[in-house]
């Protein structure tokens, strides 16, 4: 289900952008937000049923969720690689009630290219 994603306990990402931040904080540091390296299947989404086929709300809910945990731990850039329907808005959403729609910087990678779609109108670093 991809929950290890946003418990600072069981993931390796927060403690590292933690002590990344704390060690450089002039780095700007980029998350990668998927969910293909937390489920035991691999893929970007999460499959609840024996079904096989990906619950796209739960995935856009989960990558949000995710999204939010690495920006508290400190991460500047949310760079989500899934391909879900709609997980740029709930990520969006989820950063906005979080307060850190103005403060986190969002880009869009696939297939090795980079585009920008949000930027925010302040950067803390
Ligand atoms: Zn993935």
């Amino acid at each position: 289900m991809g929950t290890a994603a946003e418990d600072p306990a069981r993931s390796p990402v927060i403690p590292a952008v933690k002590y990344i931040r704390d060690t450089f904080p002039s780095l700007l540091i980029a998350c990668d937000v998927c969910l293909c390296t937390w489920t035991s299947h691999g893929h970007c989404g999460i499959i609840p049923k024996q079904d096989g086929l990906i619950d796209n709300e739960q995935s856009t809910k989960r990558l949000a969720q995710i999204a939010v945990a690495y920006a508290k731990a400190g991460c500047h850039v949310i760079a989500p690689s899934d391909m879900m329907d709609g997980r740029i808005l709930a990520i969006k959403e989820a950063l906005k009630e979080s307060n850190f729609g103005r403060t986190v910087s969002f880009i869009f990678q696939a297939q090795l290219r980079f585009l920008i779609i949000l930027v925010p109108t302040k950067i803390h670093l």
